[in-house]
């Protein structure tokens, strides 16, 4: 076959492919493997072409041996490695060496394994203080009427802290699975605001902290799921009573429709400030992913588990809206919630 002709065939390969003659220099290359390995690979002798020990080894051997061989390649582009697993078989007398890119499957494989972790870890603290109250209930306080009580008190909240756990799984697994259906109904969202504050009033009443409600907009409809959006802005105003009680109030704000660049549309803000503590910034791009808290004792006591935002999220990215977090450490945090119109 022309070289020509091979080069064509090369070309066609969706992945990145080359291809090693038997003079060992690089007989055909695609664009793909030239994001890897660097531009004008044909010609060069195939050691200054792939450079990574494990790789020219395992040529060396798919040459003598005439079997095919597999082998981890990792590459480098400055920021972050790229993992790819490379079958190099005989071809004729030549060497074709495919690369398949790992990266996403590894990253995905590693991010189930810290969910299951979390989540067991979570549960774990919650059933251990159980275990142990049960075990105290049947021997030592057997007959402490007020030891009783209490510890049925604790018992009760460390199950209910599982229950929510489990129900905030499953409501994140319910939002991630709808993420692609846009939501059709229309909400009006002062009445829905008005309505979240009034169930979170005892809350806020409890922590000190009143909840203002400034509608700059009223009769603001936006196509949304009414009960996606009620857990949306539970969360963030529930956020704003459990971490920034200490400035006393909570502003949520609705201003009405204007043109968002960004969303390439009109589109309705919803502001949640407080004056409270505030976030450093560091932490504020990992807000939303699960289970990620700034002070991991102190959220827990505040029975947190670092899943609000995450849901939050998915919310927002189901009505292809944005999410914006800005804080500044002691002087408050401010959550914008932009729903397209
Ligand atoms: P959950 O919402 O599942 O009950 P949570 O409130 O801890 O638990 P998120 O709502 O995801 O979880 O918030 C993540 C973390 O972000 C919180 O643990 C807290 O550390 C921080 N945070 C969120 N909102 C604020 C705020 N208004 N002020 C300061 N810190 C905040
Ligand atoms: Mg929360």
């Amino acid at each position: 076959m022309s070289d020509e002709k091979i080069a064509s065939i090369i070309d066609a390969f969706p992945g990145p492919v080359i291809l090693i003659g038997p003079d060992e220099r690089v007989r055909a290359a695609n664009e793909a493997i030239g994001v890897i390995l660097g531009p004008n690979l044909v010609g060069r002798h195939f050691i200054t072409a792939l450079r990574q020990p494990a790789i020219l080894e395992a040529v060396g051997e798919a040459r003598t041996m005439r079997a095919r061989r597999l082998v981890r390649y990792t590459g480098r582009d400055g920021a972050k490695d790229t993992h790819y697993r490379v079958v190099i078989a005989p071809a004729g007398d030549d060497i074709l060496l495919t690369f398949e890119d790992q990266t996403a499957a590894e990253e995905a494989g590693q991010m189930r394994r810290d969910f299951v972790a979390n989540v067991s870890h979570e549960l774990r603290t919650p059933l251990t203080a159980l275990l142990g109250f049960i075990e105290t209930l049947g021997g030592a306080a057997r007959d402490d009427a007020a030891a009783r009580d209490r510890f049925l008190g604790i018992m009760a909240h460390e199950a209910n802290r599982m229950t929510r756990l489990v129900d905030d799984l499953l409501s994140l697994s319910r939002v991630e699975e709808e993420e692609r259906i846009r939501p059709r109904q229309y909400v009006d969202l002062a009445a829905l605001l008005s309505s979240v504050i009034k169930g979170l009033e005892p809350q806020a009443a409890d922590a000190g902290v009143t909840v203002v409600l400034d509608l700059m907009a009223s009769d603001e409809m936006v196509p949304g799921d009414a009960g996606q959006l009620v857990q949306v802005f539970t969360n963030l105003v529930e956020n704003g009573i459990k971490y920034g009680a200490s400035g006393g109030e909570i502003v949520v704000r609705l201003l009405p429709r204007v043109m968002n660049m960004r969303l390439r549309g009109e589109a309705v803000q919803v502001i949640v400030a407080d004056k409270g503590e505030g976030i450093a910034s560091h932490h504020i791009a990992r807000l939303t992913e699960r289970f990620y808290r700034v002070d991991n004792h102190r959220s827990r006591e505040v029975g947190g588990t670092g899943l609000g935002l995450a849901i939050v999220k998915h919310i927002i990215n189901r009505h292809r809206g944005r999410l914006e977090i800005r804080s500044e450490l002691g002087q408050g945090t401010e959550v914008s919630v932009f729903l397209p119109v």
